[in-house]
């Protein structure tokens, strides 16, 4: 779990005050990892309490993080200072919270990341990370794991060393999400409560934050709430469900959505939202209260993006989403292979 967490919308001006007491000495730097997207807007960058020789790192968060962006990060970091840095400050989405999580690993763990993509495969503590969300729905500001595509494959890096020390949630930070894009991360925090929830893994603790996360994405999604109280909503939705997969599992979206971005590069969320479209034969009511509120928020997905792919193509894909056994598992039984079959998959992704 996470150790400590602080909430409320202007909470990100206390960011100061928390590492202050954890810098080691003035020659380890804390490293900010942010988005690019705040890279020019200076009413925030003024606000990230930079002393001494602490850096900030903007990033893109375009595409996926990639094993081979986090060991170039930790390799830019080490030659950077002459002692190991007093934390990692990941401000961003995802994309960006997922690296910070990474980056504090690898600079503890000899190796490359690609190396401990898996379950519990990590075996120092990472340095001190903090983690800002400025958008909401992953829950990868609470998760056990850091997803990261390598050469072979799309897995995290999921172990008891991987969730922050810390967590600032500011709801006013998601103050400029496109609403696209605030649609789609939504989503996956809806997604995790329905494949949660439906799941074979369920128990009571995990099921007490699914159910909260999930009432909360539908007063978001489908009434209509003041801005503010939808940013604060969400936010919380976030939170509870990244807690219920933490200790559930996620499900059949999450298998090919996998799929899709390892081969065409189609990110989480958006790829999520293009599969669970499909998978009413798995999840009925979860996909018509889908359905609704992406006819509410008049969202509209990309068509026949697997319409021109060959069969190795197809088989790439098919590959990674069935390597997920956990997922499956989950989401089937455990005699999911009984029924999952390649040309079922392949059925599935011809109609995206
Ligand atoms: P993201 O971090 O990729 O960001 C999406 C877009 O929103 C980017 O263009 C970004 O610049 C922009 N953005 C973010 N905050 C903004 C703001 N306040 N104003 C304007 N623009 C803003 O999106 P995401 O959906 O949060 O993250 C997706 C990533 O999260 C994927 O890499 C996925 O694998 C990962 N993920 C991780 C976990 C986990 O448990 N670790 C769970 C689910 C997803
Ligand atoms: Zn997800």
């Amino acid at each position: 779990m996470v150790a400590k967490v602080i909430f409320g919308r202007g909470s990100f001006n206390q960011l100061g005050e928390i590492i202050a007491p954890l810098r080691k000495n003035e020659l380890a730097p804390f490293i900010f990892l942010v988005d690019d997207v705040f890279e020019n807007k200076s009413s925030f960058s003024s606000k990230i309490p930079l002393l001494y020789s602490d850096q900030i790192i903007y990033i893109s968060a375009d595409e996926e993080p990639k094993t081979s962006q986090v060991d170039a990060l930790v390799e830019e970091i080490i030659l950077s200072t002459s002692n190991l840095p007093s934390g990692i400050i990941g401000i961003g989405g995802g994309t960006i919270l997922d690296l910070a999580k990474a980056v504090s690993l690898l600079l503890t763990n000899n190796g490359s990341s690609e190396d401990f993509q898996g379950w519990d495969l990590i075996k120092n503590k990472g340095i001190y990370h903090l983690g800002i969300p400025t958008i909401s729905g992953t829950g990868s500001e609470v998760s056990r794991t850091t997803v990261l595509t390598g050469p072979t494959k799309k897995l995290g890096i999921n172990s008891d060393f991987t969730p922050f020390d810390q967590v600032i949630l500011d709801p006013e930070l998601t103050v400029g999400v496109p609403k696209n894009q605030w649609f789609y991360t939504g989503m996956d925090c809806y997604i995790h409560c329905i494949e949660s929830l439906n799941g074979n893994f369920i128990n009571s603790f995990s099921k007490s934050y699914g159910v909260t996360a999930l009432k909360l994405c539908e007063e978001v999604f489908l009434n209509s709430l003041s801005h503010n109280e939808s940013q604060d909503k969400l936010m919380m939705a976030s939170w509870h469900g990244g807690m219920s997969i933490s200790y559930s599992q996620v499900g059949v979206a999450h298998a090919l959505s996998y799929g899709l971005s390892f081969l065409l590069g189609i990110k989480h969320g958006l790829g999520n939202c293009i599969v669970f479209d499909h998978l009413e034969g798995f999840y009925p009511e979860g996909v018509r209260v889908f359905k609704q509120m992406k006819a509410k928020h008049n969202v509209s997905f990309p068509k026949g993006v697997c319409a021109n792919l060959s069969e190795k193509q197809f088989d790439i894909m098919i590959d990674v989403a069935l390597s997920l056994e956990p997922l499956w598992e989950n989401a089937v039984g455990k005699e999911w292979k009984t029924q999952i079959t390649r040309s079922l998959l392949k059925d599935l992704y011809s109609k995206m």
